[in-house]
């Protein structure tokens, strides 16, 4: 898919618009997580007042347009109306269009008045950005540390047919567009207490940068989802790919592994297919990329044979309550190149008991979406701005 047709063309936005119902009770509004206001940007946007519309987004969300691009169909779409008629209003993709063709492009550099207190950020994701939109627009000086040498977190893995990485950067533009946040790359924080030493307040947004073992005999033949999709060119193979997960990290190192020259790639799954935490449209995709599903089937061992992998995998059963080993069910698959892991993820934060710390984003809750982590940090942001009212 080109970057292109990731937004709507003029008629089809024209179209998406003419179909909302404005509805008075508004649920997709409370079924998102940051309570944007779809009702609101979509009216004043069929009345082409572009500038309301953007400022109705921007107002919650200060990664709108990324947002726009990849929030799953299970908040605002899943509640809209339509649905119980034909089916919903496609309102994530109507946010990203609006803002990509009428948010201004390089907005200017704004002084914002500072209210003497300073904050620490750790970790440049969703819920850190999130949170330090927030600060300063109430007067707080931020610094934000990123351990890495981007911002954006775990949307940086995301492939860029699905988010081009630019969109994430122009989102941080209007974050960053005033002379009270400064960021720092490269800036592993090691001891977060520590910065209290030099901060009123810190934010601890670190994500959950570790992706879990399998726990079998040769799991180091196999390759991280973080290594993979940070890095999917020094792993580019034309030959046999195992992804091993079921969820729509996993998805995207098949999409990615196939995408870039793969001649087979196939994705074990412990769980029945139906039961994969995917979107139908991922899960349509996987078929479209011709990626074979292998459900019920957890992986037992790797080895390596010449110069492949060989990948050992039983088959599991449903007792009705969880998945069990089905006995004499191993079966050897000797022709892999290229062995993925995405079984989930874990933070190495540990919380610390200090009003002025405060954790947000999937440190703090687990894996969630990039909409629930902005809520996050919305919500930490409100806790210090508290804090400093008192
Ligand atoms: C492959 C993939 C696909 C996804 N697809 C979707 C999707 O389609 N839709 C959706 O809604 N969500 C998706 N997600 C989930 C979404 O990206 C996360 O829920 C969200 O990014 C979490 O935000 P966060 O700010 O809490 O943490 P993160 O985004 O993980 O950011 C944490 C940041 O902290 C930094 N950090 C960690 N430790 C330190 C330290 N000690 N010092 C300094 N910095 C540090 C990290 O480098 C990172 O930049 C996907 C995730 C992945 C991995
Ligand atoms: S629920 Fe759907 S139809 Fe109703 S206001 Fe929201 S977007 Fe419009």
């Amino acid at each position: 898919m080109s970057e292109k047709s990731l937004y709507l063309t003029k008629i089809q936005l024209r179209e998406e618009l003419k179909r909302c119902l404005n509805c008075k009770t508004q649920p997709c509004m409370t079924a998102c997580p940051v309570s944007c206001n779809p009702r609101e940007f979509i009216q004043y946007s069929k009345a082409e007042e572009w500038d309301e519309a953007v400022a109705a987004i921007t107002r919650v969300n200060p990664m709108g347009q990324t947002c726009g691009l990849i929030c799953p169909d299970k908040f605002c779409m899943k509640a809209c109306t339509r649905s119980g008629i034909d089916f919903p209003v496609n309102i994530p993709r109507v946010q990203a269009t609006i803002l990509h063709n009428f948010r201004v492009d390089h907005p200017e550099k704004v002084s914002l008045p500072h209210n003497g207190h300073t904050v620490a950020i750790v970790g440049a994701g969703p819920a850190g950005l999130a949170a330090t939109a927030l600060l300063v627009k109430n007067g707080f000086k931020v610094t934000i540390y990123e351990g890495r040498h981007e911002i954006g977190g775990a949307l940086c893995m995301i492939p860029e047919n699905r988010l081009p990485h630019e969109v994430i950067e122009r989102d941080y533009e209007f974050i960053s567009n005033n002379d009270l946040v400064t960021l720092k790359l490269n800036a592993k924080v090691s001891h977060t207490v520590e910065l209290l030493n030099r901060f009123d307040a810190v934010i601890v947004s670190t994500g959950e940068p570790n992706c879990l073992e399998l726990k079998i005999p040769g799991e180091e033949l196999s390759v991280s989802y973080t290594d993979f999709l940070y890095h999917p060119e020094d792993f580019q193979t034309n030959g046999h790919v195992a992804v091993i997960g079921g969820g729509n990290v996993a998805a995207d190192c098949a999409a990615t592994a196939m995408r870039n020259g793969a001649a087979s790639v196939e994705m074990f799954v412990r769980r029945r297919i139906s039961d994969m935490r995917i979107s139908k449209a991922e899960y349509l995709d996987l078929v479209n990329h011709k990626i074979d599903l292998c459900g019920m089937t957890s992986p037992e061992k790797i080895e390596k044979i010449g110069n492949k992998l060989c990948l050992t995998v039983r088959r599991n059963f449903f007792d009705g309550e969880k998945w069990v080993p089905l006995e004499n069910s191993s079966v050897s698959l000797p022709y892999f190149d290229l062995i993925i892991r995405a079984v989930g993820s874990r933070s190495d934060t540990k919380s610390d008991d200090n009003a002025k710390l405060v954790y947000a984003g999937d440190c703090k809750t687990g894996g969630s979406t990039i909409v629930e982590a902005i809520s996050s940090g919305r919500k930490a942001a409100q806790e210090i701005i508290r804090l400093f009212e008192e």
